[in-house]
């Protein structure tokens, strides 16, 4: 047994918060656990929060705006002219996301977005950022070398295509419109909706093509 698993797991445990572990939702069930213990949190109210976040404003609302923008030229019309008015209309806009810009996706420009400074986010369409999106290494990268960024998310852009990238403050979000998959075309918006993954609205994937 030369090599076993335990091994390799230490090489990646050497630094100093080592105490919590590594895999991120072990981390979170550590955490929640330390906090429901020590009283600072109530678990259902721990619930409803999450719940709040991942099932009501997760990043299906962000979809079904997509969705709507493929289907609906004068509501993608009004999108690309004034997010956050038509968005606000909707009810949509809220805690952390009260601007918002859209940006829409074409064969020429392709749109990313990154927080350089922290990690703003359009909460209220997409929910909780992913981990990568708060990390240093894609906020300095995604700018520098936006092409090579995207390639590790296994999208590789064609030649022609720019790349556009947008810094997000806490005063504007953006939301990328990703263009409409090939496949899609007899879908209506409602079923449209679960091919607009959470990366393709942030930039770093593609609308899915329908199976
Ligand atoms: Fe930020």
């Amino acid at each position: 047994m030369p090599h076993d698993h335990h091994h390799h797991d230490h090489d990646h445990d050497h630094d100093a918060h080592a105490l919590l572990p590594s895999d991120p939702a072990l981390r979170v069930k550590a955490l929640e656990t330390l906090l429901v213990d020590k009283g600072y949190v109530d678990p259902a109210a721990m619930d409803a929060i999450l719940d709040f976040y991942q099932n009501k404003v997760g990043p299906q609302i962000g979809a079904r705006v997509v969705a709507r923008a493929w289907t609906d030229p004068a509501f993608k019309a009004a999108l690309l002219a004034d997010a956050s008015a038509t968005l606000a209309a909707e009810g949509l806009l809220g805690r952390q996301g009260e601007h918002v810009v859209a940006v829409e996706n074409t064969p020429e420009v392709h749109n990313v977005v990154v927080c350089t400074l922290c990690s703003c986010y359009p909460w209220p369409l997409l929910g909780i950022p992913p981990t990568w999106y708060k990390s240093d290494a894609y906020r300095a990268r995604v700018v520098r070398e936006p092409r090579r960024v995207l390639a590790e998310f296994g999208l590789d852009l064609p030649e022609g295509q720019a790349v556009r990238v947008w810094d997000s403050t806490a005063e504007i979000r953006y939301l990328v419109i990703p263009m409409r998959p090939e496949g899609s075309e007899g879908l209506d918006a409602e079923a449209l909706t679960r091919w607009v993954t959470r990366n393709s609205m942030i930039g770093t994937g593609l609308a899915e093509r329908p199976a």
